[in-house]
C-alpha cells in the first residue's frame, strides 16, 4: 500500500503557517484541492485502524484541516468511527458555526491535535451541540447539527482555519479553571 499523506506532511505547532487565517475557497475545486481532500479522508481513516496506523506509523486522528498540510483555504475532513471499522467521512468547505447549544462541554482526557505531538492536560471549553452550515465538494450548501464529541471536532477545526490551536484555549496558569461550569465527555 502506498500512502498518498504521512505524518510529516502534517505542521507541528512551532509552524507559523498554522497561525494563518485561511481563505475562502472558490468553486469549482481544483484538482489538486480535491486530490488534497482525498489524501486527507485516507490519513485519517488509515490512522483509526490500529494495525495500518501501526505499520505506518500514523498518529491517530479524526479530523484535518488543509492549513496542517500548509494550504491556507478554509476546508476540513473529519472521520468519524460510528462503529468497529465504520467510518462516517464528513467534508467542510467555507464552514460557519450558524447556531450553538448555551451548554458547553470538554473532554476530560483532554483534547488532542495531529500538529501537537505532545500530551496537553486542561479544559478546553466548547459548544456541546452545534449546527454548521458549509460546502460540500461539488459546492453544494449543507447545514450538519452535531454533537458532543463530533461538535466539538467541528469547533477544533473551524479554529485551525482562523489560525487558533486547541491548546490556546487553555488557562495556562490554571488548566483546569471552570470544570464544574462544563460538563465533561
Ligand atoms: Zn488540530
Amino acid at each position: 500500500m502506498v500512502l498518498l499523506l504521512k505524518l510529516k506532511d502534517i505542521l507541528d505547532e512551532k509552524d507559523k503557517r498554522l497561525r494563518f487565517i485561511s481563505k475562502e475557497v472558490e468553486f469549482p475545486l481544483t484538482k489538486k484541492d480535491k486530490d488534497t481532500i482525498n489524501s486527507m479522508i485516507e490519513y485519517l481513516k488509515n490512522s483509526q485502524i490500529e494495525e495500518i496506523a501501526m505499520k505506518y506509523d500514523l498518529r491517530p486522528g479524526m479530523g484535518m484541516s488543509a492549513i496542517q498540510l500548509g494550504i491556507p483555504k478554509r476546508y476540513f475532513v473529519v472521520v468519524n468511527e460510528i462503529d468497529e471499522g465504520e467510518f462516517e467521512t464528513y467534508v467542510l468547505i467555507n464552514p460557519k458555526i450558524i447556531s450553538n447549544s448555551v451548554e458547553k462541554i470538554y473532554v476530560e482526557i483532554g483534547e488532542g491535535c495531529l500538529s501537537v505531538n505532545r500530551p496537553v492536560d486542561g479544559i478546553v471549553p466548547r459548544y456541546a451541540r452545534v449546527t454548521v452550515e458549509a460546502y460540500d465538494m461539488e459546492g453544494r450548501k449543507v447545514h450538519i447539527r452535531a454533537r458532543e464529541e463530533l461538535a466539538i471536532c467541528f469547533q477544533h477545526e473551524i479554529d485551525h482555519l482562523n489560525g487558533i490551536l486547541f491548546i490556546d484555549h487553555i488557562d495556562k496558569k490554571n488548566p483546569f479553571k471552570g470544570k464544574d461550569q462544563y460538563r465533561a465527555i
